[in-house]
């Protein structure tokens, strides 16, 4: 038998200063501390990442960065390196958001090379894919999302494949306050985890599959019902620590899924 723990992660994108951060570190810790049956991730901006380690090291919550170089070091000016979020206790890292793909030009191929360089630094790679309106209205999504997926995990071994983690994000559902329907997302969520049975057989059971786009405390529920939905990647409704603990809450009530493999 193979367990899928549920995943909640937060993506607080460009906000937060330090002191920002820091409060909201003592007030959703006490919110989630005993929270067992959930994985629970906080991707902050990079400069809150340290102030952050001193806040959350030990406790139930992990942290994420929202980028990473696939570079080691050297003469790259503005990047961050998988070491450099290893040393400030990251073990999350977000790749491939929408954002980076249609704002600042990131291709599957380099999405690819960050993937590789996360798994073999012992990062977990939460891979981001996601259709625009455009591509979902011609009746493409399913077919535009399954071939990000493997071109991003094309190369990979089957020991790597089961270290990462997948957020499906219809970017026409991004910050819009338009949600998927849970049909919707389940739909997509299979159809990426048909292509992953190809990449790498029955093992695609263990990956953990997250939605995301205007995911709130009010639909989190909904969603998980979904048999391929194992969680969200959460944007705004993560910046308020009592709600997103809410959300936690809502998500966590239904339990671990367990699939046969
Ligand atoms: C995101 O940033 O990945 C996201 C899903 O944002 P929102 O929840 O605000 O739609």
């Amino acid at each position: 038998m193979a367990t899928r723990r549920p995943v909640i992660a937060g993506n607080w994108k460009m906000y937060k200063t330090v002191s920002e951060a820091e409060d909201y570190a003592v007030k959703f810790l006490e919110e989630v501390k005993d929270v067992t049956e959930i994985d629970i991730i906080l991707c902050a901006p990079f400069t809150a990442l340290y102030p952050l380690k001193n806040e959350l090291e030990e406790s139930v919550v992990h942290l994420g960065a929202q980028n990473m170089s696939w570079a080691d070091q050297g003469a790259y000016t503005g990047e961050i390196s998988a070491q450099m979020l290893l040393d400030v206790a990251c073990t999350y890292v977000i790749l491939g958001h929408s954002e980076r793909r249609e704002l600042f030009g990131e291709t599957d191929e380099e999405i690819g090379k960050k993937v590789q360089k996360s798994l073999t630094v012992g990062l977990t790679p939460i891979l981001c894919v996601g259709e625009n309106l455009n591509v979902r209205e011609e009746g493409n999504a399913a077919e535009k999302v399954q071939a990000q997926v493997s071109r991003a995990l094309s190369g990979l071994s089957t020991e790597e494949l089961v270290r990462i983690v997948i957020a499906y994000e219809p970017i026409w559902a991004i910050g819009t306050g338009k949600t998927a329907s849970s049909k919707d997302a389940q739909e997509m969520c299979a159809a990426i985890r048909t292509t992953l049975t190809g990449l790498m057989g029955v093992s695609a059971e263990i990956v953990p599959i997250l939605y995301g786009g205007s995911v709130k405390a009010e639909n989190i529920a909904e969603l998980m019902t979904e048999p391929d939905v194992d969680g969200a990647l959460v944007g705004g409704a993560s910046l308020d620590p009592q709600s997103f603990a809410k959300l936690i809450h809502n998500a966590g009530s239904l339990g671990e899924r367990v699939e046969g493999i």
